[in-house]
């Protein structure tokens, strides 16, 4: 009996103990979590935001969106670096700021997102004739975003304008943030009636724009390609008052000519531009004179006239004794360094289809000219390119 009573008094002082040991463990947990733990986010007295995060192009919070409650008016907070424009926000950031409330100074963050992809406007579908000017496909093109960021669309895939057909492309516009937009349209490539284009034997593209045939960009006028009937070129000028030539084949001669001075020659141009009229009169005075066949090899007929070009001269006395002159002997080895060709080379009848014309010089760059000079054995434009010179 005395035993059993002693340990149920023992039991009962056990058991108040270790209440008491959880209840100061319960009050020191409460304590440490609101004064220290959490002190910021959870004030003992009233709760706050620390934090906000908005879109780009939004309200800046006040300071009542950071309180719980809308309990205050007229506090404004002062932030550290914050571009506002009309109230809103529009930069991406993270940025601070402070207030003063409840006698104590608030401390809170603002996060500007982009989230929102850029609005491209003006999108159409965009028609152009084949093988003509190159559209800005980007003209009319607007793109805006919420963070008032300055974006250029572009261009998103292949297209061929010397290609008729349908190209289905997008435009694409990105901001900072990688927000993406792609808006579809057709680039519509229509055929060009006007344009044809085949390959030369050499594999050499040829391309002819509206009666006028180009490889490498370069005109080729010979019996087989001719020109159109009204053709001139839009930048003559007079070398000497009545002769004309395209502007920079004017700068080049005038070049050729200087050095030539300086080493005691005389070289001047006799024949520049000639029209499809006056080529008919000459061509035409030469058959009355020779016959047809005679005056093929060596009288172009009108519109199969490289003058008509404004890119090939005539040179001094435009006849067979130029070629034993010192002049003529200079030419041959010196003209591909200012750009020009000897056109028609000795021993290349059959290929250009007329005789040797030492006089006659013909503009077509410095690069192809070296090429086609092939150190002092003259290249033809026909061999060179792979194309005949026949008329059909
Ligand atoms: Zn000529």
């Amino acid at each position: 009996m005395k035993k059993r009573k002693r340990t149920k008094k023992y039991s009962n002082k056990k058991i108040l103990i270790i209440s008491g040991i959880i209840i100061s463990i319960i009050i020191i947990f409460l304590v440490i979590y609101f004064l220290i733990i959490d002190k910021d986010n959870i004030h003992p007295v009233f709760s706050y935001k620390t934090k906000i995060t908005i879109e780009a192009g939004d309200k800046v919070p006040t300071v009542n969106d950071y309180l719980y409650k809308d309990i205050e008016d007229g506090k404004v907070i002062v932030w550290d670096d914050l571009d506002i424009k009309d109230g809103k926000v529009y930069k991406v950031g993270t940025y601070y700021g402070k207030f003063n409330y409840d006698g104590e100074e608030r401390k809170v963050t603002l996060i500007v997102k982009d989230t929102t992809a850029p609005i491209i406007e003006g999108v159409n579908n965009i028609e152009v004739l084949a093988f003509e000017e190159k559209p800005n496909l980007l003209e009319g093109i607007i793109v805006t975003d919420n963070s008032l960021e300055e974006i250029e669309a572009v261009v998103d895939g292949s297209y061929d304008l010397e290609k008729a057909g349908e190209y289905v492309l997008n435009y694409v516009a990105k901001d900072s943030s990688s927000n993406e937009t792609k808006k579809e349209f057709k680039l519509i490539v229509k055929e060009n009636k006007d344009v044809t284009i085949s390959k030369s034997s050499k594999g050499y593209t040829i391309k002819n724009y509206h009666g006028i045939t180009y490889i490498d960009n370069i005109i080729v006028v010979n019996k087989t390609y001719g020109l159109p009937n009204n053709f001139a070129p839009n930048n003559l000028v007079t070398i000497n008052g009545y002769i004309r030539v395209v502007d920079y084949v004017r700068d080049a001669f005038n070049n050729l000519k200087s050095d030539a001075s300086d080493l005691g020659l005389n070289i001047y141009a006799s024949s520049g531009y000639r029209s499809y009229s006056d080529q008919n009169y000459i061509y035409n005075n030469y058959v009355k004179m020779d016959g047809q066949s005679n005056a093929d090899t060596y009288s172009a007929r009108a519109g199969y006239s490289e003058h008509q070009t404004g890119l090939a001269i005539d040179l001094n006395t435009v006849d067979s004794s130029f070629e034993r002159t010192s002049e003529s002997n200079w030419l041959k080895d010196n003209c591909y360094k200012y750009g020009f060709i000897i056109r028609y080379p000795k021993g290349k009848d059959d290929i250009t289809g007329y005789v040797y014309e030492p006089w006659h010089i013909r503009y077509v760059g410095k690069d192809l000219a070296t090429k086609l000079y092939n150190n002092g054995d003259w290249l033809t434009i026909e061999e060179y390119y792979g194309i005949d010179s026949k008329y059909k």
